[in-house]
């Protein structure tokens, strides 16, 4: 194309890279102690940032991605980018000390195979539609930089430290700056490679970082809901709001039950929803014979009329001898995924006069949402006696019974 203004990105052979920024220690959601980094932390059973990915990753434009992250989170960003889709996502760079060095980094990176154009975006901006990528891609067409954003609306006020109002600020021409914010990739390499050599370090933005090298940088408006992720109420709202639309598009509710039970014999410990429990004997089994998550593999399996776990893993098979059943339960979760469904809950009942399970119920419900991908307070395991009476009471062995509601898309 002759004329550089027009580069037309709509366009299939245009190579669109995007730069996730996830390098930051998000200490306003609550830090460390509030399940670490904010970009790593689990929404709806995933990663904010594997969110954010997978947004990108759906829209056909974007050639590759790579993301800028913390020295430290090394090993969470590699556990949250592990098996998507191999040569889209590019190995992660480590960030600087700011934001500003942190996206030059990531430009960098690109630097040797430069794509026509990069949009920067936030980590923890986990709800860009292919709309608002589209919006940005589009205006590259007709302009060198870009940022997404939404018009102000309300009242803007200037108040003073003791919080006495000093303006009514003309709300006129005010924007909320977002992400992504797109760039033709050489026009902002340049602006960051000359910003770091005048020593300009602390932009927070890389729309800014353009109009500091002297470029037009245009708004293009997003929707209300590309929100930034930064405070506990904001990861509650989006746990809700996802929450919301995923039972919204899987209105088909399936309730499976399920009943196990497996005999005492000599030994140490016995391992129930998939936590070993130190005892006086253990579990008779082929498995390593987990009574709990057998009766929840075929609640589960019963929901999606599936079969039952003797079909899928027959004892007669020296493969499964010994094995831990969260094998099993990861199996029963996967064939409701093939269908397009989730494990929306879980609930246990083990009868046993002895060991008492209340001590590691906890545990119990933290590994069986994990497997299923669920919050923890989708995950129900009591445990009563049988008052002595029967094969129970008698300590022959420990039942459990478990039902499983599942929900799937409604078959076209
Ligand atoms: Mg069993």
């Amino acid at each position: 194309m002759s004329d550089s203004n027009s580069l037309a990105p709509a366009a299939m052979n245009v190579n669109v890279a995007v730069l996730l920024v996830a390098a930051g220690r998000g200490s306003r959601a609550g830090g460390p102690d509030a399940g670490g980094p904010k970009q790593y932390r689990a929404l709806a059973g995933k990663p904010v940032l594997r969110h954010t990915v997978e947004a990108f990753l759906h829209h056909p434009v974007v050639t590759r991605i790579v993301t800028v992250i913390h020295p430290d989170d090394a090993d969470l960003a590699a556990a949250c980018l592990a098996d998507v889709a191999a040569g889209r996502a590019l190995p992660p760079v480590t960030g600087g000390r700011t934001r500003q060095e942190s996206v030059r980094r990531g430009l960098e990176a690109l630097a040797g195979d430069p794509p026509d154009l990069v949009l920067v975006h936030d980590g923890v901006r986990p709800f860009v539609t292919g709309g608002t990528i589209d919006a940005c891609v589009d205006a590259l067409g007709r302009h060198e930089a870009v940022v997404v954003g939404v018009p102000v609306v309300d009242t803007v006020k200037r108040t003073g430290p003791d919080g006495r109002i000093l303006e009514t600020v003309p709300r006129e021409g005010l924007w909320r700056a977002a992400t992504p914010q797109g760039f033709r990739f050489a026009t902002i390499l340049d602006a960051h490679r000359r910003a770091a050599a005048a020593g300009v370090s602390d932009l927070t933005d890389d729309g800014a970082v353009a109009e500091w090298a002297g470029h037009a940088v245009h708004m293009v408006a997003c929707d209300e809901g590309n929100t930034k992720l930064t405070t506990q109420s904001d990861f509650a709202a989006a746990e809700a709001r996802l929450t919301a639309e995923t039972f919204l598009r899987l209105p088909d509710v399936r309730v499976g039950v399920g009943y196990d039970v497996h005999r005492f014999e000599e030994g140490d410990a016995v391992v129930l929803g998939g936590v070993t429990i130190p005892h006086s004997h253990k579990l008779n089994g082929h498995s390593d014979a987990d009574v709990a998550l057998h009766a929840l593999v075929d609640a589960i399996l019963g929901a999606i009329g599936d079969g039952d776990i003797g079909q899928h893993f027959p004892p007669s098979d020296p493969r499964w001898r010994g094995a831990a059943s969260t094998l099993f339960l990861e199996d029963a979760v996967r064939r409701v995924r093939e269908r397009g469904g989730i494990v929306a809950h879980c609930d246990i009942a083990i009868l046993a006069e002895a060991p008492k399970v209340g001590p590691h119920r906890d545990a119990m419900r933290a590994i069986i949402a994990g497997v299923c991908g669920i919050p923890v307070e989708r995950v129900g395991v009591k445990a009563t006696t049988n008052e002595k009476m029967g094969f129970v009471g008698r300590r022959e062995g420990i039942a459990a019974m478990a039902t499983a509601t599942v929900r799937l898309p409604v078959a076209p």
